[in-house]
């Protein structure tokens, strides 16, 4: 079974009509041209297409979208956010599992079809919240590839019985393990990594850390975590999120970004407006994989976020300073193929200038935005969307269908 999708722009391109099946793009015609027998004909309407949107970094299970709007209630520091969202999370109006639904649907109808969520997992909570995130995914399975990763946000040593809530996550279907801040959440660097990547071992999966840490401490962390990439032979299997040390044009942090290229050690970023911009180019141009995330919404951690990456994209450009139209459109490739190489390794890395993910053989994962180019769609962030996943239209004008 196959889908034309006509009076499309490529990028922002000439007019044309694709073909998709439900693996990937398999012919590019002009207008009026393509095979319509036995196939689903879908009316571009002119509108611009570019790749799916790749959600690489959020967290379903903390997002209050949709419900009442909550002031932030907890102290700046991380520790103080942590303590403050598992003082309050049970209280929410709605469940975990609903509100990891309703966050995975406004994600999927505002364009993303690849998403990458953390499910929190500590003495605390539990499984409760994985159990949620795994529930949404199942839900949404036919509109959108979703992986979860155990992320054991409060560290896996503080407590008693994480490192086995962990190994329970893995069990019971997520796709990878995470770690956060090595040096400064579980004060024991070595530990923490040796028990991420023992589990990584043991399971098979690949690993995500956050690192927030800063500075010469971040990029020590960050060595920690290549040595281990390097010697147990992982390379192309981890993930660095944030990784706000290398926001500091240092001629370390420019070493450490050459070695995330050769051990294909991927990044992600949710364009922050504070702790400092990653050199985008600068990665990009090392071939280093990067894609984008919008991390919290509206949850007990940040006011900001709300499911729609093409919103987040306009971050990225502003943050970056970006006004030049090849810019714009690199900032709209990161958050789509970008993201999509982080997620999966066999894709092409990211070439700046390049306007990648609409060829023939490319996967049949698309966003039709309603605007006069790529570059405007980033600006103007319309709401006209369409979102086609496995070659079939998944969501339109904000409805999932
Ligand atoms: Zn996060």
């Amino acid at each position: 079974m196959h889908t034309v999708i006509t009076n499309i722009r490529p990028w922002g391109g000439p007019l044309c009509d694709v073909v998709l099946d439900e693996r990937s793009v398999v012919e590019i015609a002009a207008v009026g041209s393509a095979p319509t027998s036995d196939a689903t004909i879908v009316d571009g309407a002119g509108r611009v297409a570019v790749p799916s949107f790749s959600d690489v970094h959020t967290h379903l299970d903390s997002n209050r979208l949709g419900l009442p709007f909550r002031p932030c209630t907890g102290a700046p520091d991380l520790m103080s956010r942590i303590m403050d969202d598992r003082a309050n999370w049970r209280s929410a109006e709605a469940s975990v599992t609903d509100r990891a639904t309703y966050a995975l649907q406004r994600a999927i109808t505002f364009g993303a079809t690849r998403v990458r969520s953390h499910a929190q997992v500590d003495a605390d909570s539990g499984l409760a919240k994985l159990e949620g995130v795994l529930a949404a995914r199942e839900t949404h399975r036919d509109r959108a590839t979703v992986e979860v990763v155990a992320f054991p946000q409060v560290g896996l040593h503080r407590e008693a019985g994480v490192v086995a809530l962990t190994a329970e996550a893995l069990r019971l279907g997520a796709d990878l393990v995470g770690g956060i801040d090595p040096c400064s959440i579980d004060r024991d660097p070595v530990r923490h990594l040796d028990t991420v990547f023992d589990l990584a071992e043991r399971f098979g999966c690949g690993v995500d850390i956050h690192l927030h840490e800063p500075g010469a401490l971040g990029l020590f962390s960050l060595s920690l975590i290549t040595e281990r990439t390097r010697a147990l032979g992982m390379a192309g299997s981890v993930t660095v999120s944030h990784a706000f040390c290398l926001a500091e044009a240092s001629t370390e942090a420019f070493r450490a970004i050459d070695e995330l290229a050769e051990l294909d050690i991927a990044l992600t970023t949710i364009a922050p407006g504070t702790h400092g911009s990653l050199p985008i180019r600068r990665i990009v141009d090392a071939g280093v994989r990067i894609g984008l995330g919008m991390d919290g919404q509206r949850d007990y951690w940040s006011p900001y976020g709300n499911g729609d990456m093409l919103d987040r994209t306009w971050q990225l450009a502003f943050t970056q300073g970006y006004t030049f139209e090849p810019d714009l459109d690199s900032a709209l490739a990161v958050a789509t193929w970008g993201g999509h190489a982080v997620l999966d390794r066999a894709a092409s890395r990211l070439v700046h200038g390049e306007r990648p993910g609409l060829r023939v053989g490319d996967p049949a994962e698309l966003v039709l935005i309603d605007a006069e180019s790529a570059a405007a769609g980033v600006l103007d962030r319309p709401a006209g969307r369409v979102t086609v996943h496995h070659g079939r239209v998944v969501a339109e004008n904000g409805e999932l269908r």
